[in-house]
C-alpha cells in the first residue's frame, strides 16, 4: 500500500554507505559523553530501534588539546576510546541503522580545563569555551600546527572507522570548530589560511580531503556546516560567504549537514521559532550539490517532513530534539500511528543535560537518559502485577503521566481533577504568550489515555473523606503547588511587609480572573512590578504578558541577570531582546524589601542601597507551596491499613519544572507494586572498575 510518507522510507546512498530511510538523528549533546558510555550506548541504540536510519554522536574531541570540559562530550583521543564507541555502534547497528561521528577540534572554544593544554586557534584570543569567560587565551596555530591538527583529525577518523562508524564528520558549525573559526571573518591571518575566501576555506577543504583519503573507501565523509550566523554582515551569511563556501566544496563531501549558528540559533525554543524555521537559510544548498543534504528544524509533523523532501529542501530529515522526545517517531509513521508521536514541545530541557553536565532528560519523554541506568524503554513497560485499583488525585502533568503509564501496565486507574479539563499547570501555562506548543504535553497523554479502556477520568474536587469513600486501596496524590504571595523564596526568607496589591502567576493564569482585562482597559498604563525569584521562564513570560496588556512593567530579580536559568536552555538572549523590545524595565541584583499601595522599596543585594519605585501592583514569582494537605490527611488511613499505599508525586511533593513532574509521575507508575528499598540507589551507576 502506498502512503504519503513512503518518501520518508526510501533508502538513500551516502557515498559508500546506504541509509535505510530518511530519518537522520543529527549529532546532539547529551551529558553522557565519554563519562557514561553505557548510558550513551543504550540511549542511541533506542533511537536506532525506533527507526532512525542514521544515529550520530555528539561533538567528539579528537585530541586532548581540544578538551571541551567542563562539558562532557565524546572523546576519541586514543585507541583506548574505541571500545566505548564499539559498544554504542553495536547498539545502533543491531537495528540496521548507520552510525555517524562528529569529529571536533574546537580551537578557542575549547577551554582545556582538564588537559591544561593551550588550544590552537587562528590567532591568540580569549577563550569562549567553558563558562564563556575563562581567563585564558588560545595559541596561534602556525602552518606546522595546522598540519599537525590535520594529522590528529586523520588519526581520529581512522580510529572511528575501526570503532565501526559509517559516517565520519568534518565539523564547521555552531561557531565552535577550528574549521569554522578559520572560515570566519575573524580570521586575520596573512598566510595561505587567511585573507581570501579561498584561503580561509583551505583548512576545511584539507580536512575533508584527508578524511576521504583515510577512510572514504568504506565510510561516508559528511560535513556539518553552519551557513549563517544570524549576525548580519558581521558573520557568515547564507546569501554571502555561506553560499560561496558550499559552492566551492559542493561535490567534495558525501553529505551536507547544514544548519545555522550558534547553538542557540540552531536549537531555538518554540517560544521563539516554529517548525521548519531553518528552511529559509538552507534551501539553497541542494541547488549547488548533487550530494544528499540533511537539515533540521524541529520537524515533528510527518507531513512537514515529507513536504521538506518533496520541495527539494533536503533529502534526509535531520532531528535532535524530535528524536529525543520520541525515539520511535519513524516507526510510528511507518505503522500509520501518527497520533501516537510524542511531539517535542521545544522547551530545551534536553539541552540542560549538556549545559548542567548531567545525563539528558526530556519533558515529553521521561525515559530519555534512563535507558541503561533504569532499563526504561519509551514504548514498553512491565505489565501489572496485581488487579489492584489506583485512584490518582490531580490531572496535571504528574497525575496524567502516572495514570497513562499505570493504565499502560494494565491497572484499573481512576484519575480525578477538581477542574473539568485535565492538564493542571500545563493547560494554564501553555496559554501564556508563545508557549502554546507546550500543550503537546497534555494532548499526547490525553490521546493515549483515551485509547486505554482501563483508565477513567472524573472531574471532581476530592477531600480526604471523598477519597476514602471510593475505597480505592491505592492513592496517588498529584495536586500540584500554589505560587506564594508573600515574596518568600530563595532570597527572602520572611514575608515581605506591606500593603500593595499582590498577584501571583496563579492569579494571572486563572481564566476567571479579570485583573488582566481591567489593567488592559485602565485609563492609564498600570505600573506593575514583577519580582522574579524563580529565575526560569515564568517571570519573563508574565512581564511579556503584562507589557502586551497596557502595563508599564519593571522586572526585578535578585539574580545578576534576568531569567538567569534560561541561559541553560539557550533562551536568555532572546528573552532579553524581547523584553527590551516591549520596553520592560529590567532591574537585576535587587529584592523587594517592603511595599505600600503605590510604592515598593527595593534593596540592591550587593550594596544594600535602597530605592523606591512607584507601582500599582506587584506580581510575586517566588517559591511555590506544595499542595500536600490531602496526603498528610490520608496518612493515618495508611497507618490504620485502610489504604494499601499512598504516594505524593509531582509539584505536590516538591515543586519543580514540568519535566520533573512527568518524570515523577512515570516513576510512580514504574515503581507501583515493586518493593523499593529506600537504602539502595534505585538505578545503576557507571563506575570505573578497579
Ligand atoms: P503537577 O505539575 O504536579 O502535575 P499541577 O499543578 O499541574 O501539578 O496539577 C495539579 C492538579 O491537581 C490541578 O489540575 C488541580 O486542579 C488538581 N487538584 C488539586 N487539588 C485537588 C483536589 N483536592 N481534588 C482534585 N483535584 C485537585
Ligand atoms: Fe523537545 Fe523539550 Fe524534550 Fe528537548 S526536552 S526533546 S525540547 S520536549
Amino acid at each position: 500500500m502506498t502512503s504519503r510518507y513512503d518518501i520518508l522510507f526510501q533508502p538513500i546512498k551516502i557515498g559508500p554507505v546506504t541509509a535505510p530511510n530518511r530519518f537522520y538523528q543529527v549529532p546532539h549533546c547529551n551529558g553522557f559523553g565519554h563519562r557514561m558510555p553505557q548510558g550513551m550506548a543504550a540511549m542511541r541504540g533506542m533511537k536506532a530501534e525506533g527507526g532512525w536510519g542514521v544515529v550520530c554522536t555528539e561533538e567528539t574531541e579528537i585530541h586532548y588539546t581540544s578538551d571541551l570540559s567542563p562539558f562532557i562530550e565524546g572523546r576519541i583521543w586514543s585507541d583506548d576510546d574505541i571500545p566505548a564507541w564499539q559498544l554504542m555502534n553495536e547498539a545502533i547497528h543491531k537495528h540496521g541503522a548507520l552510525a555517524g561521528i562528529e569529529l571536533t577540534y574546537n580551537g578557542y572554544d575549547a577551554a582545556n580545563l582538564y588537559s591544561r593544554a593551550a588550544p590552537f586557534a587562528p590567532r591568540s584570543q580569549g577563550l569562549v569555551g567553558g563558562s564563556g569567560y575563562e581567563p585564558g587565551q588560545s595559541r596561534a596555530a602556525t602552518k606546522d600546527d595546522l598540519k599537525q591538527i590535520r594529522k590528529w583529525h586523520r588519526n581520529a577518523a581512522v580510529r572511528a572507522k575501526r570503532a565501526g562508524f559509517n559516517i565520519i564528520y568534518c565539523y564547521a558549525a555552531h561557531n565552535l570548530s577550528l574549521a569554522f573559526h578559520l572560515l570566519s571573518k575573524d580570521n586575520d591571518r596573512s598566510d595561505e589560511y587567511g585573507g581570501s575566501l579561498e584561503n580561509r576555506v583551505r583548512f576545511f577543504r584539507e580536512l575533508i580531503e584527508d578524511t576521504k583519503e583515510a577512510v572514504g573507501d568504506t565510510c561516508a565523509v559528511a560535513v556539518r556546516f553552519a551557513v549563517d550566523e544570524l549576525l548580519g554582515k558581521d558573520g557568515m551569511q547564507f546569501d554571502g560567504e555561506g553560499h560561496d563556501i558550499v559552492a566551492m566544496l559542493a561535490e567534495l563531501p558525501d553529505l551536507w549537514d547544514v544548519n545555522v549558528s550558534n547553538w542557540s540559533n540552531d536549537s531555538t525554543t518554540s517560544r521563539f521559532e516554529k517548525e521548519g524555521n531553518q528552511e529559509k537559510y538552507i534551501s539553497f544548498v541542494k541547488k549547488l550539490t548533487t550530494k544528499p543534504v540533511v537539515g533540521v528544524g524541529r520537524y515533528t509533523s510527518p507531513d512537514s517532513m515529507a513536504s521538506a523532501i518533496e520541495r527539494g529542501i533536503m533529502d534526509l530529515i535531520g532531528a535532535a530534539r524530535p528524536s529525543i522526545a520520541d525515539p520511535f517517531l519513524p516507526n510510528k509513521i511507518k505503522e500509520g500511528r501518527n497520533e501516537d508521536i510524542r511531539e517535542c514541545i521545544g522547551c530545551n530541557i534536553c539541552v540542560t543535560g549538556d549545559t548542567r553536565f548531567v545525563p539528558i532528560r526530556c519533558t515529553q519523554n521521561p525515559t530519555m537518559g534512563e535507558e541503561w541506568r533504569r532499563g526504561w524503554r519509551p514504548e514498553i513497560i512491565v505489565p501489572k502485577k496485581s488487579d489492584d485499583e489506583i485512584l490518582i488525585v490531580g490531572a496535571g502533568p504528574a497525575g496524567l503521566e502516572a495514570a497513562r503509564a499505570l493504565g499502560q501496565r494494565g491497572y484499573h486507574v481512576v484519575l480525578t481533577d477538581a477542574k473539568r479539563e485535565a492538564g493542571g499547570r500545563v493547560t494554564l501555562e501553555s496559554a501564556l504568550p508563545n508557549l502554546s506548543e507546550w500543550r503537546r504535553v497534555i494532548d499526547w497523554r490525553i490521546t493515549q489515555i483515551e485509547k486505554i479502556s482501563n483508565i477513567f477520568y472524573r472531574s471532581s474536587p476530592m477531600t480526604a473523606k471523598d477519597i476514602l469513600e471510593t475505597e480505592a486501596p491505592h492513592v496517588i496524590i498529584a495536586t500540584g503547588s500554589t505560587w506564594r504571595r508573600d515574596g518568600v523564596g530563595r532570597n527572602i526568607s520572611r514575608p515581605v511587609p506591606g500593603s500593595a496589591k499582590i498577584f501571583t502567576p496563579d492569579d494571572l493564569m486563572d481564566p476567571n480572573n479579570l485583573q488582566l482585562i481591567n489593567w488592559r482597559q485602565a485609563a492609564r498604563p498600570q505600573k506593575i512590578l514583577v519580582y522574579d525569584d524563580d529565575h526560569y521562564y515564568m517571570g519573563g513570560v508574565l512581564a511579556e504578558l503584562l507589557a502586551q496588556n497596557n502595563c508599564e512593567v519593571t522586572l526585578i530579580t535578585p539574580a545578576p541577570t534576568i531569567s538567569y536559568w534560561t541561559q541553560f536552555t539557550l533562551e536568555q538572549e532572546r528573552i532579553l531582546k524581547r523584553l527590551h523590545n516591549l520596553k520592560v524595565t529590567l532591574l537585576a541584583d535587587h529584592i523587594i524589601a517592603s511595599h505600600t499601595p503605590t510604592t515598593a522599596t527595593v534593596t540592591n543585594v550587593i550594596t544594600s542601597a535602597e530605592s523606591t519605585l512607584d507601582c500599582d501592583a506587584i506580581v510575586m514569582v517566588t517559591d511555590r507551596i506544595p499542595n500536600d494537605a490531602l496526603y498528610h490527611e490520608l496518612k493515618p488511613a495508611l497507618a490504620e491499613g485502610k489504604l494499601k499505599s499512598l504516594r505524593l508525586i509531582g509539584d505536590a511533593e516538591a515543586p519543580n519544572i514540568i519535566a520533573q513532574a512527568i518524570f515523577n509521575g512515570h516513576l510512580a507508575a514504574r515503581e507501583f507494586d515493586e518493593m523499593i528499598n529506600p537504602d539502595e540507589t534505585p538505578f545503576k551507576v557507571e563506575r570505573i572498575k578497579f
